[in-house]
């Protein structure tokens, strides 16, 4: 048994419903997550937040609008009166519900409750079309398994009992569908995975249950060894350990949510990424094989702050670097890189909120040095300190580019650059041609 999850977008039509519910009836007996429709979520934040501004005009006539979009689906999705009038009644509960939040005080869990509809609508319009087609089907509300405590953290032995359970009483069904991002929270209120949950949803459930399978479905061909947008000729990466997934999705390959694949990692269970427009295509495989020798992809991060602390006291002193973390933490920002010496230690972050701050405070153990506007180009892959030669081929294609900090070491997996945005494409233009040209 597979969990197979499918994006927005792949979902974002009649059309493309029709097309996803041939690729869920595939002879297997399989688990389907799906998001909302692509542009719902937003429009649900928008609704939401208008709501909240006490503007219930506005928010009505979005309502409305949404509305009108989703009975024109149903027009499109439905060739049985009964299939259009079940959608069409729970469509109907959708929206009265979502008109009288205007009654209600605006709390967060109110706004939870909003967002959460764009997944009950695109599910219970799947169900019902599959139903229609004659598939036997289930919907299973992520409502009654999901469940994260305070810190948002699941509780992934619920999962299991539930689904075993459920799974056994209903063993002639085929298809099981069921919501992504969507759960609920310690008090039983309506809450989420955050957006671009999905994905976690549908990992969830794979490791909860340790399937054979976790799918992820979206539309472009798995994980590319470099930036689309920026390198011409990139080629989908067939296979990556967990952990070259992890520093790639961290460094914005946005394919897949950086967190969402701890819990496949530690059951084991793997992740194949695959595209709904070229359903025939490899995709891109997430296990714990580790492929000698091998480098991978490269990937870059934006909008990036070096912070420069440069002392004299920091030579031979005891605590030095504690007392520069703590204020990080104090201001509660994470550092991404670190590089020291025996007179300074230069930082990265990606997040300048309180960047004044902590300069304030940094002032008092050296002078500070803070360079906006960076990027941090990162390449990962079998970068054990066995493979060697690698450094040598990256600096050598990194040779034109100034570079302001090099990280190597943290993991096996990769090596990090920052430099200035300016040299971004430059940088990994060069990169693609050293690594990955045949
Ligand atoms: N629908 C949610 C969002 O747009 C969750 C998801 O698609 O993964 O963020
Ligand atoms: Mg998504």
């Amino acid at each position: 048994m597979k969990v197979l999850k499918f994006g927005g977008t792949s979902v974002g039509s009649p059309q493309r419903m029709k097309e996803v519910s041939k690729l869920i009836t595939n002879g297997e007996r399989n688990i389907v997550v799906l998001s909302a429709m692509s542009g719902t979520t937003n429009s649900l934040v928008e609704i939401a937040d208008y709501f909240k501004k006490r503007n219930f005009e506005t928010a009505h006539s979005l309502i409305n609008k949404l509305r009108i979009k989703y009975e024109a689906h149903v027009k499109d999705l439905y060739s049985t009166e009964a299939a259009a009038q079940k959608t069409t009644e729970l469509l109907d509960e959708v929206f009265v519900l979502l008109r009288s939040f205007a009654n209600a005080d605006f709390t967060p869990s109110v706004e939870k409750a909003i967002l959460a509809q764009g997944e009950i609508m695109s599910t219970n319009m799947v169900t019902n079309y599959l139903e229609e087609c004659g598939v036997k089907v289930r919907l299973v509300s992520a409502l009654d398994y999901l469940r994260i405590d305070e810190d948002g953290e699941p509780y992934l032995s619920q999962i299991t009992a539930y689904w075993e359970d459920f799974l056994a009483q209903n063993e002639d069904i085929e298809v099981f569908i069921t919501q992504g991002f969507i759960c609920r929270n310690d008090n039983n209120e309506i809450d989420n995975l955050q957006r671009g949950g999905s994905d976690y949803s549908a990992c969830l459930i794979g490791a909860a249950l340790k399937l054979d399978e976790i799918q992820i479905w979206t539309d472009i061909d798995g994980m590319h060894n470099n930036d689309p947008r920026v390198v011409d000729g990139t080629k989908p990466v067939r296979q990556l350990h967990f952990e070259e997934a992890a520093e790639l999705a961290y460094f914005g390959a946005k394919i897949l949510h950086p967190t969402c694949i701890l819990p496949a990692r530690f059951t084991g269970v793997p992740v194949r990424l695959l595209n709904t427009m070229e359903p025939e295509a490899p995709g891109t495989i997430i296990n714990n094989e580790m492929r000698q020798g091998a480098i991978k992809a490269v990937a870059a991060k934006d909008n990036i702050t070096a912070i420069k602390i440069v002392s004299s006291r920091m030579l031979l002193a005891k605590g030095y670097l504690r007392g520069i973390f703590e204020t990080f933490e104090r201001h509660n920002t994470s550092i991404d890189m670190v590089t020291t010496s025996e007179v300074g230690v230069s930082l990265s972050i990606d997040n300048d909120t309180h960047l004044h701050a902590i300069v304030e405070d940094l002032k008092e153990s050296g002078t500070v040095i803070v360079d906006k506007d960076m990027c941090i180009i990162c390449v990962v892959g079998d970068l054990r300190s066995q493979n060697v030669g690698f450094e040598s081929r990256i600096a050598s294609a990194m040779c034109d580019i100034p570079i302001r900090m090099i990280s190597y070491g943290g993991s096996e997996h990769n090596i990090s650059f920052l430099i200035h945005q300016d040299h971004k494409k430059a940088a990994l233009q060069a990169l693609s041609r050293e690594l990955f040209s045949e």
